[in-house]
């Protein structure tokens, strides 16, 4: 289905954090079908804060784009998260960089990820489990993305 989203924590324990997000994810309508190894980056806009820790997952769902931002933000609200500052720290982050081909802009979700492709954390673990998949407005696929960064 090339559903993709980019899990990012910088507060607790990383690797963890992490884990959780996979669970609750995988607890209902939605199964993991590939993941990226878990890279550690530096921060990106508000430099002041701990390094994350980031993984792209491939996913497979039943879910609407819509009622799978519902679903990423319920997990964020239950693990916590606060919101302290944009781009600041967070126990964990869960943003959609593409639903296949759909292309949505809209003030709640915009598809394919507005950001995603000006930045190596989430380009270089993309890169690393769907190289060949297609950016559908930039039309450039995640290698070609990388090796422009
Ligand atoms: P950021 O991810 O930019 O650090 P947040 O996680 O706080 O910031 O998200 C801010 C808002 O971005 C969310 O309330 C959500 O409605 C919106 N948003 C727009 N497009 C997406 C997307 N593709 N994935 C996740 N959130 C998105
Ligand atoms: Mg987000």
């Amino acid at each position: 289905m090339n559903i993709y989203l980019l899990l990012g924590t910088n507060i607790g324990n990383l690797s963890e954090n992490l884990a959780t997000a996979r669970h609750l994810l995988t607890q209902k309508n939605l199964s993991i079908i590939k993941q990226s190894k878990e890279y550690q980056t530096k921060p990106w806009g508000v430099l002041d804060q701990p390094d994350f820790l980031n993984q792209v997952l491939e996913i497979d769902t039943h879910f609407s784009p819509f009622e799978l931002l519902d679903f990423t933000q319920s997990i964020e609200q239950k693990m916590g998260r606060i919101k302290l500052r944009t781009w600041g720290e967070r126990i964990i982050d869960i943003d959609i960089l593409a639903f296949g081909d759909e292309i949505i802009t809209d003030e709640k979700l915009t598809l394919p990820h507005p950001h995603a492709h000006i930045r190596d954390f989430t380009i270089i673990p993309w890169a690393e489990i769907a190289p060949d998949f297609l950016h559908i407005k930039l039309q450039k696929t995640i290698i070609e993305l990388l090796n422009e960064l």
